[in-house]
């Protein structure tokens, strides 16, 4: 089966007649259908629809913009099972996971649908009379919403759902290896009643796509999420012709355990950050940081937890982890795994022992731990985006510290101790956008969401925080003349 793009409203093949397969990372030889492979004349019309669109949907009222989100997040509850089973087939989480991705997109959507009325002006007094000075928050114009894979319909629904609140108009760019979600989600768009032009979907590759669109003159803004390198490359092009971005990039998020009693709940805790998604999260627990003298207790509950979960296809009975997303993926988790063991590091649970014959019964890599991890090792220092987790081993919550901040990201952060003094030490200097005491790096729908450093640039999503993404600032002075 083929799909095509969607364009002012209407299903319309690639300017180029070329399909790519996507296929079921549980079963490579499975494709599950051929995707619109799109080229800059695809772009061009899309956003050309986006634009004039925009026209008019920038002054839609806020019960006209709500009321479409709401419809989209009823018709995404009508069809989440559907939903979850496209997240699962095409990218290999486990079907708990897909289904709380779909419950995560709506909940994200009806809290933009009230977003809509509160966008507020604000008005300022003034130094000569009978001026009257107001601020307000104007929509942004036509956005260019790219995504990566590992959440391909909340991740799509994050950006989207502002762009609509707040009266921008959207061009919406999936990863080329998990466009399925997205084409769902435009029939939903579609059957929901939003205007021809207001949401585009242009499928392709990165540079064939994603780049024409951050380059395109008349695309206001770049909300981006995925790797620090792409998202580089997209800031220097946007800072170019000065088009506004939010770029939402990687991670190496620590959890750090200090004298914590309960060792098994962090365990727990940690586990279930690291490998969800088989470690494919931006705010993945990716190395965890503990003093030695609770290290020896805490690697055995976490080596307990590790070696209990449950690799499978994301449909099986009790799968916890499912596969990589890609051959890619499976590769690069594989070569971490290398390094491991060319390390000094300790190999306390060893992934590959779930691994088949990747080309035939999938690209599954169960969870590894590795202890007495040397500071400076890639495996404590790069993002390694898969289910490998390191440990190390530190003196005082001042090495801890040091070390969580020496990482070239800044996202998120973990921190398990039961001295209130200690938690508000890592709170206050950990250098990330977010930090959790107490439990794993899980984050709400209507709370900002964003990272610093190398981890992100612009306004936070989700919560009222996407409002500096997606409006201008517009001042109007009146004068008031008195009536003759
Ligand atoms: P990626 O950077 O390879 O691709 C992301 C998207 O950008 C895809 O749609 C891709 O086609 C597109 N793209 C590629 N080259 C482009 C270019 N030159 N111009 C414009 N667009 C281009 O990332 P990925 O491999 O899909 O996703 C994994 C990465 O995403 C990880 O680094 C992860 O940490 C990050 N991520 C971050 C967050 C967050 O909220 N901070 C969330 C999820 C994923």
């Amino acid at each position: 089966m083929t799909f095509d793009n969607y364009i002012n409203g209407a299903w319309q093949a690639p300017s180029t007649g070329r399909y790519a397969a996507n296929i079921n990372p549980a079963r490579p030889q499975h494709v599950l259908g051929e995707f619109a492979d799109s080229a800059a004349a695809d772009v061009d019309q899309a956003v050309a629809a986006a634009r004039q669109a925009f026209a008019g949907f920038r002054t839609a009222p806020p019960p006209q913009r709500a009321g479409l989100l709401n419809r989209l997040a009823d018709l995404m509850e009508r069809d989440r099972d559907q939903l979850a089973h496209v997240i699962v087939k095409e990218m290999g989480k486990v079907l708990a996971e897909a289904r709380g991705e779909v419950a995560r997109a709506v909940a994200e959507c009806r809290f933009m649908a009230g977003e809509a009325h509160r966008v507020g002006s604000s008005g300022y007094s003034s130094e000569r009379p009978g001026i009257d000075i107001v601020a307000h928050r104007v929509p942004l114009g036509p956005v260019a919403l790219i995504s990566p894979w590992n959440f391909p319909v909340v991740t799509p629904i994050r950006k989207l759902a502002p762009a609509i609140a707040y009266g921008c108009t959207a061009v919406m760019k999936p990863a080329s290896i998990t466009p399925w979600s997205s084409v769902k989600l435009a029939e939903l768009i579609d059957e929901a009643g939003f205007p021809a032009g207001v949401v585009n979907l242009v499928m392709g590759g990165g540079r064939s796509v994603g780049q024409v669109l951050t380059d395109h003159p008349d695309i206001a803004g770049v909300s981006f999420t995925g790797s620090t390198e792409t998202g580089s490359g997209i800031y220097e092009a946007a800072a170019k012709r000065l088009a506004r971005v939010q770029l939402e990039l990687g991670g190496k998020n620590p959890a750090i355990v200090m004298r914590y009693a309960d060792l098994k709940g962090a365990a727990r805790e940690i586990a279930s950050a690291a490998f969800q998604a088989a470690g494919q999260r931006c705010t993945a627990l990716s190395r965890v940081i503990v003093l030695e003298s609770q290290a020896d207790a805490l690697v055995e509950e976490l080596a307990a937890v590790t070696r209990a979960m449950k690799v499978a296809e994301g449909f099986a009975e009790g799968a916890q982890i499912g596969p990589m997303v890609s051959r890619d993926q499976f590769d690069r988790v594989m070569r971490y795994m290398e390094i491991g063991r060319s390390d000094k590091a300790k190999l306390v649970v060893d992934g590959r022992s779930t691994v088949n014959d990747p080309d035939t019964d999938g690209y599954f890599h169960g969870p590894a731990l590795f202890d007495q991890v040397e500071r400076d090792s890639p495996l404590a220092v790069d993002e390694i985006f898969g289910p490998v987790l390191p440990v190390l081993r530190v003196a005082d919550p001042a090495e801890a510290l040091a070390i969580a901040n020496s990482s070239a990201y800044g996202l998120a952060a973990s921190v398990f101790t039961d001295e209130p003094g200690l938690a508000g030490f890592f709170a206050s200097r950990l250098e990330c956008g977010m930090v959790h005491v107490n439990h794993g790096t899980a984050s709400q729908p209507h709370v900002p969401f964003g990272g610093v450093k190398n981890s992100g640039e612009g306004a936070y999503s989700i919560g009222p925080s996407a409002c500096g993404f997606y409006t201008a600032t517009k001042v109007v002075y009146r004068l008031d003349r008195m009536p003759d």
